[in-house]
């Protein structure tokens, strides 16, 4: 008797689960689809101590490269050249080193010669005075996310033709996303735009800043007339016009930008872990970063529907 309750307690239980979970997909079908709990394992894996600060050259960077890769190939990814590495060299600060952008492709359904490249940068600062530096926010926020975009793009895929786009050396100076722009794949003015994520997992005023804007009227009108999502506030700013700090400048999106591509960068104010051993997973917002992340691939829906 106690027994065939428990079990009758065990269904009721099971049925509102169902019931409940339905709903909440139903709230959720504005949204974006992809795996939340991927995005967030993505981001833990890439930061943890295993990957050694991901500085290029080194070990963890590789292990990164690795990783991005096997990403792409289970997601379906195309190689954007002949495999998904683009290899360079430059030398910076006395000493030369070798980098790998890992390049993807989607192509487009009814606009495949023009081209959308969306990035994040996957190297970071390494280990220094027996310090790692994770860089949670910086980057592995934004390659979590160029990773959910993929699995969004396998189910929906997108008008224009995407590159993924995994930058080495951004904080070397920008080198893998200069290299990229001085030796394109495809003719430049096929690039319509740029999307850059950088530093997208965290902010106490639960804004994620647009910079770009400014100089494309296109752009503006997408993101000024944007729905607002409650957990994310989206805010335009940062582009050299407002008084606050510029980042036109301040991350991957700089190279596109100096070619003449329009650019749109998400990413969050400087945080107190910002460049330390601190930028750990554990420091970041999973609910922020989950909608961010819904935000911005809102977004470029939202950019893929219109004509450049
Ligand atoms: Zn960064």
């Amino acid at each position: 008797m106690f027994n065939k309750c428990r079990l009758l307690t065990f269904f009721l239980i099971l049925f509102y689960t169902l019931c409940f979970s339905q709903n909440a997909l139903k709230q959720n079908e504005f949204y974006p689809f992809f795996n939340e709990d991927a995005l967030l394992q993505n981001i833990k894996t890439l930061s943890s101590d295993d990957f050694e600060g991901r500085r290029t050259g080194t070990k963890g960077a590789d292990k990164a490269k690795e990783y991005i890769i096997d990403q792409f190939h289970i997601l379906n990814v195309l190689p954007f050249n002949t495999n998904y590495e683009q290899k360079f060299s430059f030398f910076t600060k006395r000493k030369n080193y070798n980098g790998t952008n890992i390049l993807g492709l989607i192509k487009g359904t009814e606009n495949p010669e023009r081209y959308i490249v969306i990035s994040a940068h996957y190297d970071h600062e390494g280990i220094k005075e027996g310090l790692i530096y994770n860089g949670a926010d910086d980057d592995a926020s934004g390659i979590g996310a160029l990773i959910s975009f993929a699995e969004y793009f396998k189910n929906n895929p997108p008008k224009h033709s995407v590159v993924l786009a995994a930058f080495d050396a951004e904080e070397l100076g920008l080198e893998g996303s200069k290299y990229f722009v001085n030796n394109s794949i495809v003719s430049l003015n096929k690039i319509v735009l740029n999307l850059n994520m950088d530093m997208i997992s965290r902010s106490e005023t639960n804004e994620l800043f647009a910079v770009g804007t400014r100089f494309n009227n296109t752009l503006k009108q997408v993101i000024t007339n944007f729905d607002q999502s409650e957990t994310v506030k989206m805010v335009v700013g940062h582009d050299g016009e407002d008084g606050l700090e510029n980042w036109v400048y301040s991350s991957d999106h700089a190279s596109f930008h100096k070619k003449g591509v329009p650019f749109l960068y998400f990413g969050v104010d400087d945080h107190e872990d910002y460049h330390t051993p601190n930028d750990d997973y554990e420091n970041i917002q999973p609910e922020f970063y989950k909608e961010s992340v819904k935000l911005i691939i809102a977004v470029f829906n939202k950019i893929d529907t219109m004509n450049f």
